[in-house]
């Protein structure tokens, strides 16, 4: 027993929710998969970056309901030393993923996607007389889609599918800390441990987060900077001494966009095309443009406009092709940390980087 859909989106994650939310808008029959029930976790910082200006009908619709920490205040460390501060009407808005992309995925059922738990296993062509289709199978059952959407995450099935290899990425960790505020500000602290990449502080509605993310393989495990991190923030009197880990998460996180991202009848999303910050390491913005940008390529016989409709946010992500090896970003890092030392234009030009998206 099979179903057939014009567009099945493999991820319900923010970049497949919000590609489902706009093709259903179009009235195209689509269905959104996702191997996991929801609501279901996501290890994230949560960190909607200058989401006050994001365009998106869906989050706009979410915003109310949605629980969050407003963040005016960023301060920027290399490693432990202090080197500026920027004050803004609005960084970024903390958000609990799985609360953040239930919401987006009842959004897009409201809008009439269907959504059920499927896990994606294959992916096989199918030639039905003259026309191609898809058959998604996970172990039992197989659904048969016009065109599909890979909106499944970092190294998903639906970009292995498309013939790309494991894309570059970093590694990220943090804890869920759950205490009284000390204040509202985010911290970041570039090369902590000396290793490429940074650790932070966000405020979440319930207290904070604590993590850090690093590129290229590291000189310890990744739980050693994270725990020497903390020990070194509570002494600082940055988190309170009294306080309780809720949980502590961590995961890949892409840095390179991968090489065949839209065929045909195919285009992948988000994570799953490796559309990430380059420097800042978010994705949730990106994924969700993506996700709308691939319901605004569809047509009923392709959605190869994709490619050309994409790439101006490629350009937005990109700093590198090619993630250049650690020693050579370990010395531009350095080199922009030294800039922004001396130069309040060196740090206007990296927090606008860092926070500016729309
Ligand atoms: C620790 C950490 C902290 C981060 N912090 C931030 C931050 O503060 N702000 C920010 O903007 N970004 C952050 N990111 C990046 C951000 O989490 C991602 O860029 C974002 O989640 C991408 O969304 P997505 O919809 O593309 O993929 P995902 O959110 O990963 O969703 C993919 C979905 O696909 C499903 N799936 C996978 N395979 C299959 C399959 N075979 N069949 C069916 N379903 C499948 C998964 O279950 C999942 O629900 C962080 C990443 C990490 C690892």
């Amino acid at each position: 027993m099979y179903q057939n859909y014009d567009v099945v989106v493999v991820g319900a994650g923010p970049a497949g929710s919000t590609a489902a939310y706009y093709l259903a808008k179009k009235n195209v029959k689509v269905l959104l998969v996702d191997r996991q029930d929801f609501p279901r976790h996501k290890a994230c910082g949560g960190a909607l970056i200058n989401c006050r200006k994001w365009p998106f009908e869906n989050y706009i619709a979410i915003k109310e309901e949605l629980r969050s920490c407003e963040v005016q205040k960023a301060l920027f460390y290399w490693h432990k030393k202090y080197v500026c501060e920027k004050t803004v009407d609005h960084l970024f808005d903390q958000v609990k993923r799985h609360e953040f992309d239930n919401l987006l995925l009842e959004e897009a059922i409201k809008r009439g996607a269907s959504f059920r738990r499927f896990h994606v296993k294959s992916i096989t062509p199918e030639s039905r007389g003259n026309n191609l289709r898809y058959a998604l199978a996970d172990d039992k059952e197989h659904i048969i889609a016009k065109q599909i959407i890979g909106a499944d995450g970092f190294n998903g099935v639906t970009a292995k599918f498309l013939g790309n290899p494991r894309t570059a990425y970093g590694l990220c960790q943090e804890y869920d800390i759950v205490c009284d505020k000390i204040d509202r500000k985010s911290r970041f602290f570039f090369l902590w441990g000396r290793e490429l990449g940074y650790a932070w502080i966000f405020p979440t509605f319930e207290g904070y987060y604590a993590g850090l993310g690093f590129i290229g393989k590291t000189r310890k495990r990744l739980r050693f900077y994270l725990d020497d991190f903390m020990e070194y923030i509570i002494q600082q009197g940055l988190i309170p001494k009294h306080h309780t880990v809720r949980k502590m998460f961590g995961g890949p996180d892409p840095v390179a966009v991968v090489p065949n991202y839209c065929d045909k009848h195919i285009v992948l999303c988000g994570d799953s095309m490796g559309l990430v910050s380059q420097l800042a390491g978010d994705g949730i913005y990106y994924a969700m443009k993506s996700g709308k940008i691939a319901a605004e390529a569809y047509k009923e016989e392709t959605m190869e406009d994709y490619g050309k409709l994409i790439k101006p946010v490629i350009d937005e992500v990109s700093l590198f092709q090619k993630i250049p090896p650690k020693s050579l970003g370990m010395f531009l890092a350095r080199l922009i940390l030294l800039a922004m030392t001396r130069s309040h234009t060196a740090q206007d030009l990296v927090f606008k980087k860092f926070f500016m998206r729309q």
